[in-house]
């Protein structure tokens, strides 16, 4: 029987899961993830988490605690960088994750940990798994195999979020072989930007389905992802100066994309009550909204205390404003 290797579904599992699956899959492991976020794993984290960590923080320690007694071994990465010759890095909570985890949860199984950074691009990342493969006392051919296999996962995934797949989704589809679904097509005339990190937008039980809530409403949706990269690269230097935090500076950049060049008819900014990068983010897009002719915004913020009516309440109120703008109703 394989040994097996526990995985968090959580934050950076909703980009980089393919990757890493594959990876350790054709070493000869097999991953095991924690069941999707629910109130039994998010209470677990709040209870295990500092008091003034994010929602997406404690969520991961719910995840991580739940995994702990499943598996033989830990994925516990230390996400620095990944954009190639880019300073920017992850927020001070990603850089601080492991340490945080193995001094809030008791009995964790032994870690896989490694930090990546990967300044120098793919070469950076081959070295990585090289690194992490030694660890494991595996030395031979198969680790070119199980890079390859990774990155051939992780642009398969990558391709179906740019579809508007959701993550989830997109893993089940490339991993799983579990058959995509059509994209239901907008009842009405109306297209909104969901903008955020993608641990908050595909977390289904995080942002009680904004997704599903948004379709029922008949309401297109434009995310992070479905940003073509080129695109995405024309607005890196728009800021006078960019912000040091990746994920942050993917969501501005994404806003200009949809703010210029795309025709929508508001932006939902999806984010964490008292995350530090998006004091900034929220009221950067915010005026960014307002100076492309008033396009409209909205706020919603998570926490674990956020419910189901309140967030529903929300989004009806915000679309139904939208329509009136439009002239659609009275
Ligand atoms: S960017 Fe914000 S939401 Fe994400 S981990 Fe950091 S503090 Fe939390």
């Amino acid at each position: 029987m394989s040994t097996k290797i526990g995985f968090p579904r959580a934050l950076f599992y909703y980009l980089y899961f393919p990757f890493w699956h594959q990876f350790f899959k054709e070493l000869g492991y097999e991953v095991v993830t924690s069941s999707p976020t629910s109130k039994l794993n998010m209470d677990m984290g709040i209870k295990e988490a500092v008091n003034d960590a994010c929602l997406p923080v404690k969520i991961y320690h719910g995840h991580t605690a739940e995994l702990k007694n499943k598996v033989e071994l830990l994925f516990l990465p230390r996400m620095i960088r990944v954009r190639k010759y880019d300073t920017e890095t992850f927020c001070p909570k990603f850089l601080g994750l492991p340490d945080m985890i193995k001094n809030s949860i008791q009995d964790l199984p032994p870690l896989i940990e490694t930090d990546i950074d990967l300044f120098r691009g793919k070469l950076s990342l081959w070295r990585l798994c090289h690194d992490i493969a030694g660890s494991l006392k595996i030395k031979d051919f198969r680790i070119e195999r199980a890079f390859l296999k990774g990155l051939l996962a992780q642009d398969r995934f990558k391709a179906c979020l740019a579809k508007g797949y959701l993550a989830q989704q997109a893993i089940d589809y490339v991993l799983y072989d579990t058959p995509l679904e059509d994209i239901p097509l907008p009842r009405q005339d109306m297209e909104l930007a969901v903008l955020g990190y993608p641990y908050l937008i595909y977390d289904n039980f995080a942002n009680e389905e904004i997704f599903v809530r948004l379709a029922q409403m008949g309401v297109k949706v434009w995310t992070v992802e479905m940003v073509p990269p080129l695109r995405m690269n024309r607005y890196k230097k728009s800021l006078p100066k960019n912000l040091f935090w990746n994920f942050s500076n993917r969501t501005i950049q994404a806003a200009f994309y949809y703010l210029n060049e795309h025709k929508i008819d508001g932006i939902i900014h999806v984010t964490a009550f008292g995350c530090g990068p998006d004091a900034v983010v929220g009221k950067l897009m915010e005026l960014m909204a307002k100076e492309k002719g008033r396009v409209p915004f909205m706020t919603l913020s998570l926490d674990e205390h956020s419910g189901q009516a309140g967030i529903i309440t929300r989004l009806e109120a915000f679309v139904d404003m939208l329509h009136l703008t439009k002239g659609k109703i009275s």
